[in-house]
């Protein structure tokens, strides 16, 4: 043990500190805050990342320099370290080994499905601190802190596009949860463009559209999520067109994601167009294989599950494509542990995780993609299957394009419905099912689709 022992002195300064302030800045920040080790006249605190020390240094410095140098009758500095695989390479600095940061404690997938107790659309777990940034991301996720700290000031609107599963919802909901927790008075509200088009459509059947004008155009952030939705959706695009310029006039800050860029979004009208070019367009690239590792370790160590290096290495080595399939590996080898109640080992990771390793969910993959594969395939134009025709020799390829768009994407039912001739949700169920008996009758269905979907997968066509 070191001479210099400041420990008790921050527990009872934290219980003291605790009871002066908000409930949401003692979860947002005490929370994380540890006793790190102690110095000449000098207390060593850990925060677990860069963006949280610049915080919570700004915010609560001199507080908890006054409480300890009234606690202990001298004066005490206060330095902040981080801890946190998020910043391996610079910032951080391990502690020594005798003045270990707690280890944490608190039950598994703690950290997941929290709501942000403010403002229930958004997750409490979407925050910048749960967010690994890296050479893909590191523009976004700084646009939009800075955006969180200056609302309306800087880029406004911003735009965030980027393929499935990279962190579009994450970085935009984040924004929301930053700014509802640090000012109270700011009203923030997140939709997603669906959201946005079903109560839109809602208020003007029961011919109260004035109600859902007035409830869009009194917020102070607007946050948009998916706007690729409103592709063909003409009045809802008119709606959020007026939306659009009520806030901007008013320096309310704006925030939009989507799967493309906007010049991709295609039946969209010129003017919303170009009010989402206006300002800042970031995209989010899939992550390098560095911040693949990164991002793993973190969500392990937020699990508060031990996971060796080597089985995080081979998750990362075989699984490119974006974060959510990341997660569902990870996922997938904890529920398969915890239900046998067995370590995970490397073969056992190698086992559980072969299918995923052979057949990911592709995340980039576009459904207009599939369409030019399935339609070449079967000599057909792509039109064809994006129309209302329903003559036989249309219909089956495009049953088996959206087959395959569900086996292989993340879209939803309703997405894929809309890209094939606006049809219902249900009609991709249907669809789906009924290549799914099909296969399981005709043999020779199944190396079909194989070949389509390895052909979808390879990004190119084959005549
Ligand atoms: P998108 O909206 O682009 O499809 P999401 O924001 O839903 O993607 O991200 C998918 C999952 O991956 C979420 O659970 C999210 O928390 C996680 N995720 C994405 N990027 C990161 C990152 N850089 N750090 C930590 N988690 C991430
Ligand atoms: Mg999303």
């Amino acid at each position: 043990m070191n001479e210099w022992d400041y420990s008790i002195f921050w527990k009872e300064a934290l219980k003291h500190i605790r009871d002066e302030i908000s409930e949401i800045d003692n979860a947002m920040w005490f929370n994380n805050i540890k006793y790190a080790g102690s110095g000449e006249n000098k207390i060593i605190l850990s925060v677990p990342s860069t963006f949280y020390k610049e915080q919570v240094v700004q915010k609560f410095n001199s507080l908890i320099y006054n409480k300890l140098s009234e606690l202990t009758g001298s004066k005490i500095d206060v330095e902040f370290i981080v801890t946190s695989v998020k910043n391996k390479s610079s910032e951080s600095r391990q502690p020594e080994n005798d003045t270990l940061p707690e280890k944490k404690t608190g039950s598994r997938f703690a950290v997941k499905a929290r709501v942000n107790k403010n403002n229930t659309n958004l997750r409490g777990d979407y925050v910048f601190d749960n967010f690994v940034i890296g050479d893909n991301n590191s523009f976004a996720a700084n646009a939009c802190i800075a955006i969180s700290k200056n609302p309306g000031k800087s880029y406004n609107p911003c735009l965030i596009y980027g393929g499935v599963g990279l962190g579009k919802t994450h970085l935009i909901q984040s924004i929301g949860n930053y700014i509802s927790s640090n000012n109270t008075d700011t009203k923030v509200m997140y939709v997603t463009a669906e959201q946005f088009t079903n109560e839109f459509i809602k208020h003007v059947g029961d011919n109260q559209a004035y109600k859902f004008k007035n409830k869009y155009r009194k917020v102070d952030v607007l946050l948009i999520d998916d706007i690729h939705f409103l592709e063909k959706k003409k009045s809802t695009q008119e709606e959020l067109f007026h939306t659009f310029n009520a806030l901007y006039d008013y320096d309310k800050q704006m925030v939009f994601t989507s799967d493309r860029p906007v010049s991709e979004i295609k039946d969209l009208t010129d003017r919303l167009r170009s009010r989402f070019e206006r300002g800042l367009n970031v995209d989010l690239q899939p992550p390098s294989y560095e911040t693949r590792f990164a991002i793993l370790k973190q969500k392990v160590e937020a699990m508060n599950i031990h996971l060796a290096d080597e089985i995080i290495d081979l998750i990362c080595q075989n699984i490119t494509t974006n974060v959510r399939d990341l997660e569902a590996a990870l996922t997938k080898l904890i529920a398969y542990a915890e239900l046998l109640n067995k370590k995970i080992t490397i073969e056992i990771a190698k086992e559980q995780l072969k299918d995923v390793f052979i057949n990911p969910k592709q995340g980039n993959i576009t459904i207009d993609h599939i369409q030019r594969v399935v339609a070449d395939f079967y000599n057909l134009s792509h039109n064809d299957l994006r129309g209302k025709k329903r003559t036989k020799a249309i219909a089956f390829p495009r049953q088996i394009a959206m087959y395959i768009t569900r086996e292989i994407t993340e879209y939803s039912t309703t997405e894929v419905g809309i890209e094939f001739g606006g049809r219902d949700h249900t009609t991709v169920m249907h669809a789906c099912q009924r290549i799914d008996s099909k296969l399981k009758s005709d043999p020779n269905l199944e190396p079909i689709i194989q070949r389509l979907i390895r052909m979808s997968k390879d990004n190119k066509i084959t005549s």
